[in-house]
């Protein structure tokens, strides 16, 4: 019977861990906390955003770090594989706005509880509370040196996760086995993550959030990304959604140097004309009033100082004092309320990290190392990342469940000597 070692009790890891125990594998997995899929349980804001409805093209697409290295993983485990399976370990799920699956329960705690109970029932040798601390290779065989001994396998499947939200456990060990055996490990960033801002008037408008609005980043001119939704203001600058978004541009795009420029459009549905005549309106309705008073059909109270000071009109401006040009820059600001970004917020409060072991030396096919035979990765810590929407987990399944199933059924070439 083959002996597998798993490193990591993740997503990637529970699926690698289940999978080699499917194809009739003896299998160990190491994890450095008392419980498996920490970081699972926080997933989706505590609900688990496990995958999504679209097609497995979309997801390349929705992929923007080497999504086409995933197209073998995808046909070998679709996001339908992973409904069938959950569904028949007794998980209901469901399907809301965007494609995003969720279970039914609403809980990433009965989910982490249902793969636990998997794992006990498939006979998987559970090592919790026991870190490991290095990875070696030794002829054909793997050795795992961990804090209860060393251990000795057939294969080892390095599934350790990304280095965000570190008190998960996830901490970037992988990457330290990894370049220990050889492999590089390209730049790190944090993905799917805030932005800081140079200007403070965020921080006055934190917990602000904005729907419908246009987010552009912009680097000498020149427009970097762009995405439509809702974002958030907070006490250092700006998330939500669309930031995150463009967050991950910033990741992957190489002249996204920091600082560099957000332009927010308030009212995308508008043209500047159609601006122009609802701004006369409303200041034709508001005229004896305030220039801070004539705007709030248009725009959240606490937002109407900020914009009026960007487009230079006093707060205290008598609506009928407002000149044609004034009201035209109003509207040029309405269309893009400019920020500074001078960067992100630490990679530890990243909902992915960009980066990782390069999948250059991985099989695409197997996930195994293209350098040291019987040695696999599954999961963030390959150089893969994903938007928010469920394809971050279905990435870390799908190639968890091929890792597993490779190292698992490989054939055995017997040692010569
Ligand atoms: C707040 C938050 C919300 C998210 N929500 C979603 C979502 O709803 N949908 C989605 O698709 N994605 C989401 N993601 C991203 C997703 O959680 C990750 O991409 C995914 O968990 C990666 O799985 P993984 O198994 O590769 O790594 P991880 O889940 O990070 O697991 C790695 C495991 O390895 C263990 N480990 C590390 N080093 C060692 C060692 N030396 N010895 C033993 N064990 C070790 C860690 O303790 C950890 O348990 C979210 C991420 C965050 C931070």
């Amino acid at each position: 019977m083959k002996e597998i070692l798993v490193i990591g009790a993740g997503a990637a890891g529970i699926m690698a861990a289940l999978a080699a125990a499917e194809a009739g594998a003896r299998v160990h997995l190491f994890e450095k906390n008392d419980i498996v899929g920490k970081k699972l349980g926080i997933t989706g804001k505590g609900r688990c955003n496990l995958t999504n409805s679209c097609t497995m093209a979309d997801f390349i697409a929705h992929t923007p770090g080497h999504g086409k290295f995933l197209y073998s993983a995808y046909e070998q485990f679709t996001n339908q594989d992973l409904l069938d399976k959950l569904n028949a370990w007794g998980l209901a799920t469901k399907e809301e706005r965007g494609g995003r699956i969720f279970p039914q329960s609403d809980s990433a705690i009965e989910v982490r509880k249902l793969l636990y109970r998997k794992l006990c029932h498939k006979g998987v040798d559970l090592h919790l509370s026991d870190a490991v601390h290095a990875v070696k290779a030794w002829g054909s065989r793997m050795v795992v040196s961990a804090a209860s001994g060393n251990y000795e396998g057939d294969a080892c499947i390095i599934t350790t996760g990304g280095m965000s939200y570190p008190v998960t456990g996830s901490t970037g060990d992988g990457y330290d086995f990894a370049r220990s055996l050889g492999h590089s490990v390209t730049e790190l960033k944090p993905a799917l993550i805030p932005f800081t801002t140079a200007e403070t008037w965020p921080h006055t408008l934190s917990g602000l959030s904005l729907r419908n609005v246009e987010g552009s980043l912009w680097k000498r001119g020149k427009k970097m990304a762009s995405y439509f939704g809702e974002m958030l203001f907070t006490h250092f600058g700006v998330s939500g959604p669309i930031i995150l978004m463009l967050s991950m541009a910033a990741a992957h795009k190489k002249a996204c140097t920091f600082p560099m420029q957000l332009r927010l459009d308030l009212k995308p549905a508008l043209s500047k004309e159609k601006l122009d005549a609802r701004l006369r309106r409303d200041f034709e309705k508001y005229i004896r009033k305030e220039a801070a008073n004539a705007l709030k059909d248009l725009l959240p109270q606490r937002l109407i100082p900020i914009v009026l000071d960007q487009a230079g009109i006093a707060r205290d401006c008598p609506v009928n004092q407002i000149s044609r040009e004034q009201r035209q820059d109003l509207a040029d600001t309405l269309k893009a309320l400019s920020l500074t970004v001078t960067g992100t917020r630490p990679i530890e409060e990243a909902i992915v990290t960009a980066g990782g072991i390069s999948v250059k030396e991985i099989n695409p096919k197997t996930m195994e190392s293209k350098l040291v035979p019987h040695l696999y990765f599954a999961g963030e810590v390959i150089d893969i990342d994903a938007f928010t929407g469920g394809y971050n987990l279905q990435a870390a399944f799908s190639t968890g469940f091929v890792a597993g199933t490779a190292a698992a059924t490989k054939e055995c070439i017997p040692c010569e000597n």
